[in-house]
């Protein structure tokens, strides 16, 4: 196979190997390159909440409460004190974000896109046969105290106009329908189009289905830069080991780890990583039916087999460093309230990862104006599972010369500066 028709790939996450299955469905020739050996970053780890219709980070007010929980390192919001320029460009690019106008039109176009990424994902699953505990069964907005119910209603039906559903439920209504939450929730929304899923499960399917259609996926590959042809066009990756994969395109599709990447080529991709831990738990009893998020304490859970996985908080700051034990006991302790049985139950695995965040909210997905040949896709923050399916199909149809309905403005690598005043490089 000759390299211009081949695509290199740079991460084994959830977008890398969606983009590669899209390829190879379109009969590309695909390489994808994984640092790791084990597939067991952000795209496993997760909460497993497939939730379309979601809306970003940038909401009006998230500023000033992520400034609030700034010094308090025990809110699901932290942001470890730094002076890095880098994070205070990020902060103040983020609260310029948190506006109506900005949240409204990343709404309009996430919800466009939530239709689009189940669609992919379900073709995905019933094609190759993948089990991973998916279910179209919606999540639940957990609340505790009644008078976040109102807002939290509020919130879901913002969503009816581009044809979301929800469903405001009693606290006796769901104690009724699922005896595994306990007295003291007053209620829930619950967000009826999105579904659960284990996302391990998934990622080791679509590993598979990527082998299976002739791609190649190296692991414990690293990637330390990419070979240009002298007219500057990206034409491969060059590894640790001074090995370069040759090619007719290529995809940065390393997460938080792509923005040093791409600042090789003088490409600005600012993005802070955002840890979030999890928790997997046995022998709570019965596990609730629906996965979703605990509305006062944003601790995520999900019923996977026979074990309930607690997924949750924020913590921005540098990669790499040690955990912090006390964030990951937030999760049981957020969990107690909602729901019979975490006292008892015991940890069968603790884990942590990285969510991408740009300062705007949105993903970052689409050809290197300056570059050709090369493709970003990264920046999905919480969103990342749910939009995999949706960006592998999008770098696709940009690297086969497919027709886009996506709004390159909010999406594109170079954002206009009207809506993204002080990311620019
Ligand atoms: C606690 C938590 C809960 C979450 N819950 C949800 C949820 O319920 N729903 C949802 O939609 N999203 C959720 N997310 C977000 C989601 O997990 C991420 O947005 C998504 O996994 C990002 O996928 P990715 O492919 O961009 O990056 P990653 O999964 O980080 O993959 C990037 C890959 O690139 C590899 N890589 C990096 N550098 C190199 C290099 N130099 N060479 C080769 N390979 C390299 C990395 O090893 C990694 O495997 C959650 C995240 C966390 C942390």
């Amino acid at each position: 196979m000759k390299s211009g028709t081949r695509t290199v790939i740079i991460g084994a996450g959830i977008v890398g190997l969606c983009t590669a299955y899209e390829l190879l469905q379109h009969g590309r020739d695909v390489i994808v390159l994984e640092r790791e050996s084990t597939l067991d970053g952000a795209s496993a780890g997760n909460a497993g909440l497939f939730s379309i219709g979601h809306a970003p980070l940038t909401k009006p007010g998230a500023s000033w409460r992520g400034l609030r929980w700034m010094l308090d390192s025990q809110s699901p919001l932290w942001i470890r004190p730094s002076l890095s320029p880098a994070l205070l460009r990020w902060l103040w690019t983020f609260h310029r974000h948190c506006t109506t106008d900005h949240l409204e039109r990343a709404t309009r176009t996430l919800c466009a896109l939530g239709w689009r990424t189940a669609q992919a994902l379900e073709h995905l699953l019933d094609q190759e046969g993948i089990d991973c505990f998916y279910r179209r069964c919606g999540w639940l907005d957990l609340i505790l105290d009644e008078r976040n119910l109102d807002a939290a209603q509020r919130e879901g039906r913002a969503l009816a106009r581009y044809g979301y559903r929800t469903d405001r439920i009693s606290g006796a209504e769901l104690r009724r329908r699922d005896p595994a939450y306990r007295d003291e929730v007053a209620g829930a929304i619950h967000y009826l189009d999105s579904a659960i899923l284990h996302p391990g499960l998934l990622l080791r399917g679509l590993l598979h289905a990527v082998r299976a259609h002739g791609g190649t996926v190296r692991l414990g590959c690293e990637v330390a830069g990419f070979a240009r042809a002298s007219d500057g066009r990206c034409i491969g990756a060059r590894l640790g080991s001074g090995e370069v994969v040759e090619a007719g395109s290529v995809v940065l599709a390393a997460g938080i780890w792509s923005d040093p990447l791409a600042a090789q080529l003088g490409i600005a991709v600012p993005m802070q990583a955002a840890r979030g831990y999890h928790l997997q738990l046995e022998g709570i009893g019965a596990l609730p039916q629906h996965g979703g998020v605990m509305h006062e304490t944003f601790v995520a859970y999900n019923p996977m087999g026979s074990q309930l996985r607690l997924a949750g908080t924020l913590e921005i700051g540098a990669t790499g460093r040690p955990w912090m034990r006390k964030r990951l006991q937030m999760l049981t302790a957020g969990a107690q309230r909602y729901l019979h049985g975490i006292d008892r139950a015991h940890v069968t695995a603790e884990w942590a990862g990285y969510r991408p965040c740009t300062a705007d909210g949105m993903p970052v997905v689409g050809p290197v104006p300056t570059i050709p040949g090369l493709f970003i896709g990264t920046g999905h923050a919480m969103m990342g599972l749910m939009l995999g399916p949706v960006t592998g199909r999008i770098l696709c149809a940009d690297i086969c010369g497919g027709r886009q309905e996506i709004d390159p403005e909010l999406l594109g690598v170079i954002r206009p500066r009207r809506l993204r005043p002080s990311l620019a490089a």
